[in-house]
């Protein structure tokens, strides 16, 4: 009753300190591993990226499997996080595991080609619908290229990015709108970059916000989500994808789809799902099943046009061959073995039909906990992705998510998620279902999900 007396804020905050005594207590082994390993790396894990778990340290990894995670404590996880994404086809999967192996005997890389390189080039033309694909190391990578090749063949500088969105270490997508204004996203260091010369940004779904800073024409290219996925998730409003696509042909400026993430909407992503006309296609993280790898392709014209400014090396000429894209390890053979058993097994139709079949099932269940206890949230599916928002309903862009986000609540269901056996990826409340993710392993989600609604309204919180 005190806590009623110092309002929702302090309740959350002791049950925040609940669950996190609840999970210290019930992984020692984890806790230990996390001491030792905060004497030798960084931020304590061998990744930054790995330390942001609610339960106030992560779990250590014994053995992860299908959509099933083990730590070293013995407990056992369904993964909804699937290593942001990076995991979608499941940990583990025999094909990608045999096509390792195979390859890994017959030597990784030795920067020339293998023959199943030929399949995936003639492949991912077909999956994605554009002529020509370079492979990276990560999907970050990826977009650096991208970036690069814009500002190449356009000859101008800027960047042009959504407020909220995520596209990997990407230095020109580091900023975000605060009060009318860009500033540098989550106070980043600038890293002696101009922004105000190479990055330009403004709210999702604000088509005359996007028209009027394409307008000058100093845009080399947008860089955009089909929809974001990095800021919780954020959906697209009808129309909007065709005024992005009329305004950057209009002014000349390159329309660069990321679709790291959104390759959940289906087998040719987001882009084929919905028959979007970009000139460059990003993806990475899954796409070589959990080996490090990302790609871009480009489209006919604009690969004619990076021509005229990179030809074709002649060998003879002794031509530099060097034009600003690293990646000595791109596309070797080990990548393009796992690349190929991906395409070729696991990102399949029936198993994408399989894995948002789960998605819906996971939220409609989710819907119904919120219905059941009357709660102001709401249930966002998109394909085999859904997100889980402690607002009534779906933001339009990034500034309605930083006005209305609950951040001590999504810790706290992330934290209790930990102690009943859940993952999700700890930056917002996302949901990736995985080809072995089975109808149970949807309910047991469904199951803590109603215990943790019921003790939020029982709390007042
Ligand atoms: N693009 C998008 C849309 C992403 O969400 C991410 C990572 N979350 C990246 C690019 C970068 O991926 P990576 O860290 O694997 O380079």
């Amino acid at each position: 009753n005190n806590d009623k007396a110092a309002g929702p804020a302090a309740a959350v905050d002791r049950l925040i300190d609940a669950e996190q005594a609840r999970f210290a207590a019930t992984h020692p082994r984890s806790a230990e591993a996390w001491a030792r390993g905060r004497q030798h790396f960084l931020y304590g894990g061998p990744s930054h990226w790995m330390r942001r778990w609610a339960g106030g340290f992560p779990v250590y990894v014994e053995k992860a499997e299908g959509c099933h995670v083990r730590d070293i404590d013995g407990h056992d996880y369904v993964d909804f996080c699937l290593g942001d994404t990076g995991g979608m086809c499941g940990h583990a999967p025999e094909a990608v595991t045999r096509a390792a192996t195979e390859q890994l005997r017959r030597g990784t890389t030795h920067m020339m080609p293998t023959e199943d390189s030929l399949w995936v080039g003639e492949e991912l033309a077909r999956r994605f619908g554009l002529p020509y694909w370079t492979l990276t190391t990560s999907a970050t990578d990826a977009n650096r290229g991208a970036i690069r090749i814009a500002r190449m063949i356009t000859g101008r500088d800027k960047v042009l990015v959504f407020s909220g969105c995520y596209h990997g270490g990407i230095d020109e997508a580091h900023v975000e709108l605060h009060e009318g204004r860009m500033r540098m996203r989550n106070m980043i260091h600038p890293n002696g970059v101009d922004h105000a010369r190479v990055s330009t940004v403004v709210q999702f779904n604000d088509v005359a916000a996007l028209e009027a800073a394409l307008a000058p024409g100093d845009v080399a290219c947008v860089l955009m989500e089909p929809l974001m996925t990095n800021f919780g998730m954020i959906p697209v409003a009808d129309g909007f994808h065709q005024a992005v696509r009329a305004a950057t042909r209009r002014t000349g400026t390159l329309l660069v789809i990321d679709e790291t993430h959104t390759i959940s909407c289906g087998p040719g992503g987001y882009t084929r799902l919905h028959g979007l006309e970009p000139d460059i296609f990003v993806a990475g993280k899954a796409i070589a099943g959990g080996i490090p790898a990302g790609i871009f392709g480009l489209d006919e014209a604009i690969a004619a046009r990076l021509w005229d400014v990179v030809p074709h090396v002649n060998p003879r000429q002794r031509q530099s061959s060097h034009f600003g894209i690293g990646g000595t390890l791109a596309g070797n053979a080990l990548t393009i073995a796992t690349m190929r058993a991906v395409l070729e097994e696991i990102l399949t139709p029936r198993n994408y039909e399989n894995m948002i079949a789960r998605a819906g099932e996971l939220a409609d269940a989710a819907r119904a906990v919120i219905a059941r206890h009357a709660l102001p949230w709401h249930v966002t599916q998109i394909g085999a992705r859904a997100e889980i928002m402690f607002t009534p309903v779906p933001p339009r862009n990034a500034a309605e998510v930083a006005a209305t986000r609950r951040g001590d609540l999504e810790t706290l269901l992330h934290a209790f998620y930990m102690n009943e056996g859940i993952l999700v990826t700890p930056f917002h409340t996302m949901f990736l279902m995985c080809p072995a993710t089975t109808p149970a392993d949807v309910a047991r989600h469904a199951g803590v999900f109603e215990r943790f609604a019921a003790m939020a309204r029982a709390q007042g919180v």
